[in-house]
């Protein structure tokens, strides 16, 4: 989709990024960050929801700005101004929806004020999100014909409060109240105050609709210790109403296989993406924390003899769905098309590569049964024999498959892209694993393994050993290159795909919660 020639051009949209899952983006929240030159986002919104944006945007923390908070405020306005006159397209990001609770309003105002042209768009709020995903209906045709949204965050000593308690004490339907822990105290007394029946049902959520999220029910009087016991923190939503007594038998998020699980995956970033939105969506908390990098090659000479030279083989063999693209993205740069590859039969180590090759309309002639190099290599050696194959693949890894055919072919191996250890440490995440606050680290190659454990410190590997920290594996190789690093494997994918990593991860949850 070319977005460029088909929306005209906009100085600044004002963007609902939704309540932090982001599946709950809109399709024009995400046309609008992939254009973006600057982003200027909101602390509540979720560093995942950033990747949206091109890699070259600048991202700017709105409450990092300087200055104390009506000063910031002006900060922001002004940002968004200059940016907007200096010609860049801006993408003010706001949790939620722009209009609800979000000083979404005032910006509006100050950039019609400035003559600065903007879109708005909406976003799915939090009390929708919360409604949704902790099974709290806001409507119900038997319990509530109606639903407010209302602010806690008043002043408890506010002498004329904008709000009418009285009223909202007597509201026929849901009540639901953002920025309302820090003031739950004054909240359910001046409900209670004004004559709302002590057992309504009620709910605090806390981080709705991510892995995070955690639920709270209570009656009305006793919700304000249930949330202090369970130190339920901000952001959190209250939902007050008959519906609320609804949610035992409609809850559905929280029963996803891993819900809450916090799964570390050590692909590199460009590759995770997927990965990431599937356990999202099973309800993990995911962390990326890239262990190998993939990067373009310092000299292509070699590639470019062997593209020059494709008629010479009869064989041509992938080792990995990187080894494809930068393979296929040089065949096209050099202005040659899938011609140039002719006659030649293709080989690829399993399912991953083999779609790889699909995008660009090509068929493998040859999986596998096992997607590894001792199983390819038994595969191709007969069919090689006395034929020219070449390997494309990373700069570095085994040679195992070059010296097996090497006994029937004649094998040219070439690196089409460079593997290398990551550069940016997130010690952060390093820290969590150590203390034990990172439940499953997915590992998808034996590389990946390895770089991985380098970085582990005594505490971290002492974490994996008595299990606290589970590693899971895509194949008996990276198994293999885990445990000669001496840490135990907890679980191994059936099949070298990402999809059956996954499902190795949602058994030994299960196996988990069961035990
Ligand atoms: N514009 C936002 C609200 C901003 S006010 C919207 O439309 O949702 C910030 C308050 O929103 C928080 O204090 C909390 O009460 C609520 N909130 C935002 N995201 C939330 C989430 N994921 N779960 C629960 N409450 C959330």
């Amino acid at each position: 989709m070319n977005l460029d020639a088909a929306s005209p051009p906009y100085p600044v949209a004002l963007v609902g990024a939704g309540p932090g899952n982001p599946g709950l983006l809109t399709l024009r929240a995400v046309e609008c960050l992939a254009q973006a030159d600057l982003v200027l986002y909101d602390r509540l919104v979720p560093d995942s929801l950033l990747a949206f944006a091109p890699e070259t945007a600048e991202l700017v923390c709105g409450e990092e700005l300087p200055g104390c908070h009506p000063e910031r405020v002006h900060n922001i306005h002004r940002r968004l101004i200059d940016a907007a006159r200096a010609g860049r397209r801006v993408v003010r990001l706001k949790g939620g929806d722009p209009f609800i609770f979000g000083r979404g309003g005032e910006e509006a105002e100050a950039l019609a004020e400035a003559g600065v042209e903007y879109e708005i768009v909406p976003g799915v709020t939090a009390a929708l999100g919360a409604a949704a995903y902790a099974g709290l209906p806001l409507t119900h045709r038997r319990y509530a014909s109606a639903v407010a949204f209302i602010t806690g965050h008043e002043r408890p000593d506010k002498e004329d409060s904008s709000l009418d308690w009285a009223a909202l004490a007597h509201f026929p339907g849901t009540l639901v109240v953002y920025m309302g822990v820090a003031r739950l105290t004054n909240v359910v007394e001046k409900l209670l105050a004004h004559g709302m029946a002590p057992d309504t049902p009620t709910a605090a959520v806390h981080w709705a609709t991510t892995g995070r999220q955690r639920t709270i029910e209570a009656p009305l009087s006793g919700l304000a210790v249930a949330v202090e016991e369970a130190a339920l923190k901000a952001p959190a939503l209250l939902v007050i109403g008959a519906t609320a007594a609804l949610r035992p038998r409609l809850s559905w998020f929280e029963k996803r296989p891993l819900f809450g699980k916090r799964v570390l995956v050590t692909r590199p970033r460009h590759q995770a993406g997927d990965m990431v939105r599937q356990l999202e969506l099973l309800g993990a908390i995911v962390s990326v924390m890239p262990t190998v990098e993939v990067k373009e090659l310092a000299d292509y000479a070699p590639v470019d003899r062997a593209l020059a030279n494709l008629s010479a083989y009869q064989w041509l063999v992938f080792t990995s769905a990187n080894g494809v693209h930068f393979f296929m993205r040089r065949l096209l740069k050099s202005g040659r098309d899938m011609r140039a590859l002719g006659p030649v039969r293709l080989a690829v180590i399993g399912p991953a590569t083999a779609d790889a090759l699909r995008e660009y309309h090509l068929e493998p002639d040859l999986i596998p049964p096992q997607y590894r190099s001792e199983s390819l290599a038994t595969a191709l050696k007969d069919r090689v024999k006395g034929q020219r194959v070449l390997l494309a693949r990373a700069d570095r890894g085994r040679d195992l498959l070059r010296e097996e055919l090497s006994h029937t072919a004649e094998v040219e191996q070439i690196a089409v892209y460079s593997q290398v250890d990551a550069i940016e440490i997130d010690l952060e995440l390093l820290e969590q694993i150590s203390q034990g606050h990172i439940d499953y680290i997915t590992l998808t190659s034996s590389k990946i393994a390895e770089a991985l454990i380098r970085m582990l410190d005594p505490a971290a590997r002492r974490r994996i050993r008595a299990g606290d920290v589970k590693l899971v594996s895509i194949s008996p190789v990276t198994s293999a290159a885990i445990r000669k690093l001496d840490l135990p494997v907890a679980a191994e994918a059936a099949e070298y795909t990402t999809a059956k990593v996954m499902e190795a991860l949602v058994l030994l949850a299960r196996s988990a919660s069961d035990g």
